[in-house]
This record gives structure tokens, sequence and C-alpha cells, in this order.
């Protein structure tokens, strides 16, 4: 792996690091710096040895094209990397960390030319710039301009090419500048790498979550790997429908029925056999939550969660396991009459202290720290759309391709 324990002389150099500082906002506030924290090591070592870091990061969404420019006025105020700035500043105590509002033109320009030797400049969100998203070769080119290396640090956003993920570091290494992957990504490589090779077994995966159509292909490169596919989720209610179900008022994806069907055939597919049923999503009469303890759902009812028959076949299986990758909560996890599913997977797990056990990210990464067992899984990946797509890319994604 091409790492940033290879660079040499980087003493005065200006490096531009792609860290991911896409972190949850509540107006103003940052709500959880873990990903301000996740960078550090790579930021802390590349100030060790001199150099003067350029760090660059998208927040959150400016949807180009489809509003006015009031409304992107709006979002870019909502979006603001400067509220990450003073979370970052208290990190790097003792170092000269700035800020720069410009994501392009002079005034980047000169902020970057009179950074000096171990100071650190922090620029506006990526994603003001219209041609971040795009891959525009000629932002890539300019921000490839002002620096002399490059350090992929973003692992939520190496599944994405854009200027700032690919275009920046395409040009410098055909100009023989360095570039490299820093520690978080050497970290999400190699974890991810054993769900990707999977020659462990018995190897599960655990899939849930809303949609069958998101996960096709992480199904399909997960069932030529897999030994069995444990499925929760509103998703798992696609599969009940394929084999003739009744489903209720679940959110039956009945495109994906034959798809469900032929994946189900493959032998390795593990379906819920009871459900936490109600008589709704959000407005639901608490009343009426029932535990059925079977997998036919009555009209008026949606499946909201795995039943505890399903817990004790999936937790069977999960203590079998030497490898583990688990993506997708198993039912409404952010509800608590739904949440049980979930937290006894996420138990079921961390048990079996023999298997090396992976979260790919999002809402399952979300739901174990939430309910306190994120620091017993072997790794927790920071990037959910990425993890899924190393997996259906047999480990190759665009930021990390680029690198080589
Ligand atoms: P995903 O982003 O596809 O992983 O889906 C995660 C979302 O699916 C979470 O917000 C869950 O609340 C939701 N979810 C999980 N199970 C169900 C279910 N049985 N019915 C409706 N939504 C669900």
């Amino acid at each position: 792996m091409n790492t940033i324990d290879n660079l040499k002389g980087l003493n005065g150099k200006k490096i531009l690091v792609r860290v991911d500082f896409n972190v949850p906002l509540k107006g103003t506030e940052v709500r959880d710096d873990n990903r301000v924290v996740a960078a550090l090591p790579t930021i802390k070592k590349l100030l060790s040895e001199g150099a003067a870091l350029v760090l660059m990061s998208h927040l959150g969404k400016i949807k180009w094209g489809k509003v006015d420019d009031a409304e992107i006025a709006k979002e870019k105020e909502k979006n603001n990397m400067e509220y990450v700035y003073p979370v970052l500043a208290k990190h790097l105590d003792g170092v000269t960390v700035k800020f720069c509002k410009a994501t392009s033109g002079d005034e980047l320009k000169e902020a970057i030319a009179g950074l000096k030797a171990g100071e650190v400049l922090l620029v506006q969100n990526t994603r003001y710039e219209k041609g971040e998203s795009k891959n525009d070769a000629k932002l890539s080119a300019e921000w490839a301009s002002y620096v002399d290396g490059f350090v992929m640090d973003a692992f939520g956003s190496a599944h994405r090419a854009h200027a700032s993920t690919h275009g920046v570091p395409e040009i410098l290494k055909k100009e023989g500048k360095p570039v490299a992957l820093g520690y978080l990504m050497e970290k999400e490589v190699k974890n991810l790498g054993a769900c990707v090779k999977g020659d462990v077994h018995p190897y599960i995966a655990i899939l849930g979550g809303f949609k069958v159509s998101d996960k096709i292909k992480v199904i399909d490169s997960l069932l030529k790997k897999c030994d069995k596919i444990l499925i929760g989720g509103a998703m798992a209610y696609t599969f009940l429908k394929a084999l003739g179900n009744k489903t209720g008022n679940c959110p039956v994806e009945d495109d994906q029925l034959d798809y469900a069907k032929k994946c189900y055939e493959s032998g390795k597919i593990m379906l819920p056999v009871d459900n936490v049923i109600a008589d709704g999503f959000d407005n639901y009469n608490p009343d009426n939550i029932k535990t059925i303890n079977n997998d036919v759902i009555p009209d008026g009812y949606q499946g909201l969660d795995i039943g505890p028959k399903t817990i004790k076949n999936y937790r069977e299986e999960i203590a079998k396991a030497k490898l583990i990758f688990w993506n997708g909560p198993m039912g409404v996890f952010e509800d608590e009459h739904f949440q049980k599913g979930t937290i006894e997977v996420c138990k079921a797990i961390t048990d079996n202290t023999e298997a090396f056990s992976v979260i790919g990210g999002g809402d399952s990464a979300a739901a174990a720290k939430q309910f306190g067992y994120a620091n017993k899984f072997s790794h927790v990946s920071t990037g959910g759309g990425a993890s899924l797509e190393m997996i259906e890319n047999d480990g190759h994604l665009p930021g990390i391709d680029v690198i080589g």
C-alpha cells in the first residue's frame, strides 16, 4: 500500500490532505467530532515531518442546478466549514491553524502561498465549487497547482471521483509529485480488505436497512463469498413477498421480487421467521404493536423489527462465524419499540470474540455507537457508501485506485 510512511522530504512542502470533515451539525455546532479526531493521526504525522497542510473536505450537500441563488446561499450557510474550524483548532492545540473562506481564486492561492512549515489551513467546503462533484478538470488543475503533494484520508468520499478525491491526485501523480494514503485510509483498506477477500470461513454477512435495490450489487458480491447472508430491516419483506408471503403494508419493492427470489435460491439467504409489527410507520398506535410468531404480515400492519425466534436463529449462525460483515439495521432502531433486533445483533456479533467483525458504516455504525457496542467490533468503517462499494468492486474505489 502506498501510505504516508513512504513519503520522504516533506519539510516545507505544501501537502493537500483530503480529509472527511463531513460532520453532523446542529445549526452552527458540531454534534459529533469523531471524523475530525479520526483525521488527527495523519495530520500530526505530516506536521511532524515539517509539511504545511492544506485540509480540504466537503460538508453536506449543495444542490447545484436545482435551486435558485438564494437557496444555494442558504445551503452554503448551512454547510459552512467555518463551524468545524474551532473544533479542529482545539484538537491541534499549539499548532497554527488558519481558515480560508475561498475555495478558488487569488484568496485561496495567497492563503496557501503564505502557509509556513508546520501550519495548517482549513479550506471552506469543497462543494461550494460547482465543479467539485463533476471532477472538473480546470478546478482540479487549479487546486493541484497550489501544492507539492497529496494525501487521501477521506474514506467516506473515496467512492466518489470528485476534483478533491480524484482530479487533484491524478494530476499531481502525472507530474511526479508525491501522493499517498493516510492512516485512516490504510486502516479501512486493510480491515475492509478482509471482507473483500472473504477467505476466512464461516463468513457471515448481515444485511438490513430499507431497500433491496440499494444493496443489489453488494448482495451479488457477498453471495459469491459468504456462507450465509442474514437479512433484516424493511428489505426482508421484499424477499418474503417474493416467496409468496403476505406482507401487509410493508414497503415492498415489487420490481425487485424476481431478483430477491433468485438470491434466495442460492440457499445462502436467511430471512425473519417472526416479526414485530405495528399499524403504521410513524403514526402507529403503541397499543397495537404486536410480536407475531410467523412471517405473514396482516393487512393494515407493517413489520418494523425482527422477532425473538429470528434473533435466536441469527445468533446461532453468528456464533459459528469466523468473519462477519454487517451493514443495515434489523429494524427501525431509531424508535425504542423496534430496536431490539439491532441491539441483539450487535450483542451476538460482539459476543463472538473469535470472529473478525466489521461494520460497513452508515446506520449500523450509528446504531452500534448508540447502543454502546462500537468499540467491541474489530472495525467500524467510517464510510457507508464507500464500504459497500468497496465490497461490490472487489476492493477498488476511485479515491484509492488513483493513488496506486
Ligand atoms: P439503509 O439506509 O438502507 O441502511 O436503511 C436504514 C433505515 O432503514 C433506518 O432509518 C431504519 O429505520 C430503516 N428501517 C429498518 N428496518 C425497517 C423496517 N422494517 N421498516 C421501515 N424502515 C426500516
